[in-house]
């Protein structure tokens, strides 16, 4: 069975979350923890949260995946922007254990022109600092497009900071179809050739989760530029091509394509129909 879902909005509580998920025919889902443009997050209901916990256990959730804010940055040059990374990244963790044994992804950051090696260093720092050995929350590098000064669009790049991270048994690698693919990795002519060399750099063992998105940028453009399902340069047969591989089995895959509820519904529908 694929275990698929979309980005959904937190507004409304978690049950609610639960509930849409399950309206649109997905069984996991991805959320902001807070503002993607950081801010304060808000407080948690408690008994909501007991309730979607109940409700996914019920229904057979797959696990579903925290997003961090987009301005968190543990590589900026500017130590008041890493130390609300910090902060952001803490608290984050410390409200997910609410909802155990689920996925907190984040962008490694941005170097800002420090250089990749110092961005490395800087991010496995923090994550040395804030990752606890009780923590149930796998948290995850996302895959990036390499725009700007982006850590994190080559595989060297995320096997280092998880090579560089003590306690990196609580790390893993959520990779971005999208983001991949303007990084340069050709899941369309070579998808056998992407996972094998994802395998041999990073390890199949650390991939985690799936954003299943199309492309409207080509192929190594580093730009990130994300497309309804079929409507992008990589296309719907390569996109089902890779939902089937066998390197992506059992993973919980989140639509971000710009999509309302039932664009949605009808890509999770068009996914699974065809789906082995
Ligand atoms: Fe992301
Ligand atoms: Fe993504
Ligand atoms: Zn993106």
């Amino acid at each position: 069975m694929l275990n698929i879902g979309c980005h959904l909005s937190v507004s409304k509580g978690f049950s609610n979350m639960g509930k849409v998920a399950s309206s649109i025919g997905a069984d996991t889902f991805q959320f902001f923890t807070r503002n993607p443009q950081g801010g304060k997050a808000k407080d948690l209901d408690e008994k909501d949260i007991a309730a979607y916990n109940e409700y996914a256990a019920i229904n057979n959730f797959a696990p579903i995946v925290a997003h961090a804010p987009y301005t968190l940055n543990p590589c900026s040059d500017n130590p008041q922007t890493r130390d609300f990374a910090e902060m952001v990244f803490t608290d984050d963790l410390k409200r997910m254990e609410l909802l155990p044994h689920n996925y907190y992804n984040f962008h490694p950051g941005s170097h800002v022109g420090q250089g990749v090696d110092k961005g490395i260093v800087m991010i496995s720092a923090l994550l040395n600092r804030i990752l606890k050995s009780e923590q149930s929350t796998v948290v995850l590098l996302e895959t990036m497009s390499g725009k700007g000064s982006e850590v994190g669009s080559r595989f060297e790049e995320l096997a280092e900071i998880i090579a560089n991270t003590n306690l990196n048994k609580k790390l893993g690698v959520c990779l971005d179809t999208c983001h991949i693919f303007a990084a340069g990795y050709d899941i369309v002519n070579n998808l056998d050739g992407v996972f094998t060399e994802f395998d041999r750099i990073i390890g199949l063992n650390r991939l985690k989760a799936i954003h299943l998105n199309d492309s409207l940028m080509p192929l190594g453009s580093h730009k990130d530029r994300h497309a309804k399902i079929g409507e992008g340069l990589i296309g719907k047969e390569a996109l089902i091509r890779f939902a089937n591989h066998q390197a992506v089995k059992n993973l919980p895959f989140i639509l971000e394509t710009p999509n309302e509820l039932d664009g949605y519904a009808a890509e999770i529908k068009l996914m699974k129909e065809n789906y082995k």
